[in-house]
């Protein structure tokens, strides 16, 4: 059996090879010993570890195993899961919005990593939690979907008042940037979570789009597991990088792209 681990910041995901083709499992950070567990427990496993806490992982384990650099698997993982899509592009950005966000150009074999922001999925959280108290993942994108950012943030069209805008009226000027101190103890926790949303998305979406000038192609892939069960989140990334002229593509298991990668490299 192969395996392949991509142990990030906030969740290490499992990529592995079975007769009836590719499971994935992921689990939370704190449960990386665990992971360690079940890899010793193997029988003739090949294991390739990748991510910003592999290292971890790896002082947890009873024999030495492959390691990759991170952002090597994921291109690797993301030219794979686009072949299982049925589509051959070679050449595309790839967006990681994970625990923060990363930017790289692909382009045949070759990747650059043109740029990030720390506003990512683990803004997505924090901010969320701050706000709201709550702490689950789920339940923060579930109520969140039932959400308006109506309130909260400030469109162009605010500030132009009784003016024609030079650009769309309805693009947000401000997150959070409605005069916000006299509702501020009104707001719902699903206004404040959908707006959370709203800055996260538009955020990467809008970098993302800036640093497709600096690659040949204008189709950005997004991964991670800030979309799993996000269709909020996708369809802002989507409308804005639509909006600014680029193509969004969301791969299917995108989130397991680097333990996919670092799966195939064995
Ligand atoms: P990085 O690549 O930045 O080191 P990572 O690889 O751990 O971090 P991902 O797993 O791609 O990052 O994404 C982490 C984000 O996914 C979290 O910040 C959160 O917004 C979201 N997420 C999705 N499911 C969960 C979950 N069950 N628990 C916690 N966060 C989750
Ligand atoms: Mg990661």
């Amino acid at each position: 059996m192969r395996v392949g681990i991509d142990a990030g910041g906030t969740l290490v995901k499992v990529a592995y090879s079975e007769d009836s083709g590719i499971r994935f499992a992921k689990y939370p950070i704190a449960e990386i010993e665990r992971v360690a567990e079940w890899i010793n427990g193997l029988k003739d496993a090949e294991v390739c570890v990748t991510g910003g806490k592999s290292g971890v992982l790896k002082s947890f384990l009873a024999e030495s195993v492959g390691e990759m650099v991170e952002f090597e698997a994921t291109r690797l993982g993301v030219q794979f899961l686009l072949v299982q899509m049925g589509r051959s592009d070679d050449a595309y950005l790839v967006t990681n919005v994970g625990t923060g966000t990363s930017i790289h150009c692909i382009q045949g074999n070759m990747q650059e990593r043109l740029g990030g922001t720390g506003i990512g999925g683990g803004t997505l959280i924090g901010l969320s939690h701050l706000l709201t108290g709550l702490t689950d993942f789920d339940e923060i994108v579930r109520l969140a979907s039932q959400g308006s950012r109506e309130r909260i943030d400030l469109k162009v069209k605010h500030i132009y008042e009784g003016k024609e805008p030079p650009i769309s009226g309805e693009l947000t000027a401000s997150n959070f940037g409605q005069n916000l101190f006299s509702v501020s103890g009104d707001l719902s926790k699903e206004e404040l979570l959908a707006t959370v949303i709203g800055l996260v998305g538009e955020t990467v979406s809008t970098i993302s789009v800036q640093a497709a000038r600096h690659c040949r192609s204008s189709t950005i892939i997004y991964i991670g597991s800030s979309f799993i069960g996000n269709s909020l989140l996708k369809e802002v990334v989507e409308s804005y990088t639509i909006l600014r002229g680029s193509t969004p593509l969301f791969l299917e298991n995108g989130e397991f792209s680097g333990a996919v990668g670092a799966m195939i490299s064995l």
